[in-house]
């Protein structure tokens, strides 16, 4: 979808937007947990055209060794977006917005991870955006809580995140990339779903507080949507585990 197609206006007309999705709805959602044999725990998203894979290693010993807690693990977060994932090719030099948004994520995802199990060593989350369409950030840290409940990281809840933007003066849900560059306001939320614990929040462009308490509340469903699909996600990732260890003779308890 190119930006300069579409005009404000477009972005929102008689109910529909410009991929046809109503305010409210979500993009279209695939997750799928443990997808690499060689990391401790994977898992790999798609959200409408976003395809993004998450890596993670841990705990494990942190070098160099003056870095570590001596009190609590510490997440490393390392965002990065593939040369090949934007419609004009990226530098493949980490760019100021990838640094940022890694420290974002790890924001997201720390409270929900018991860090203190885990003195002096390291938790380390890699996540490689392979196509983006807006909402990277949300979607990452999505797929990344499930790859770090994949490789057995103890964790309080999981993280899920999306986000409300603003178009043509109207709310809408989870914005793809035409509505987050033209539209008037982008929100991103994460939340711990089952403690109702908001772990992420940002604001760009303008919203009023009635509009603001809304976007608020339609995050927060959307992210409990979201949390419906992971830990369908998770149901099944194990099912495939334990069938390989009992054969699957037994049924789901
Ligand atoms: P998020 O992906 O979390 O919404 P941004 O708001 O910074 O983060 O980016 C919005 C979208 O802009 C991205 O999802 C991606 O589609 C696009 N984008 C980001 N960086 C670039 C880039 N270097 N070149 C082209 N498009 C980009």
């Amino acid at each position: 979808m190119s930006i300069k197609n579409y005009s404000q206006e477009e972005l929102f007309k008689d109910g529909v937007r410009i991929d046809g999705r109503g305010a409210n709805e979500l993009r279209p959602i695939k997750l799928e947990v443990g997808v690499l044999s060689r990391a401790d725990g994977s898992a790999y998203i798609e959200q409408g055209n976003n395809k993004i894979l998450v890596a993670v290693y841990g705990p494990r010993e942190l070098h160099p060794k003056h870095l570590a807690r001596p009190d609590a693990a510490i997440l490393q977060c390392v965002y990065r977006m593939a040369t090949f994932s934007v419609d004009e090719r990226k530098s493949p030099a980490p760019s100021r917005r990838e640094l940022e948004l890694s420290k974002v994520i790890r924001g997201a995802l720390a409270p929900a991870i018991f860090l203190k199990n885990f003195p002096r060593s390291t938790i380390d989350v890699y996540i490689q955006v392979l196509q983006a369409d807006g909402g990277t950030r949300c979607a990452s840290i999505t797929a990344a809580s499930l790859a770090l409940a994949d490789a057995g990281v103890p964790m309080r809840d999981l993280v899920a995140a999306c986000a409300v933007g603003k178009v043509n003066g109207t709310l809408v849900l989870d914005p793809n990339d035409v509505e987050d560059k033209l539209g008037e306001a982008d929100m991103p939320l994460a939340l711990m779903p089952r403690k109702k614990l908001i772990t992420l929040l940002q604001m760009d462009g303008r919203m009023s507080k009635e509009e603001f308490l809304e976007a608020c509340r339609m995050a927060i469903n959307g992210c409990m949507e979201i949390y419906k699909l992971q830990r369908q996600a998770l149901i099944k990732r194990y099912m495939v585990i334990r069938e390989e260890y009992e054969g699957g003779e037994e049924e789901d308890a």
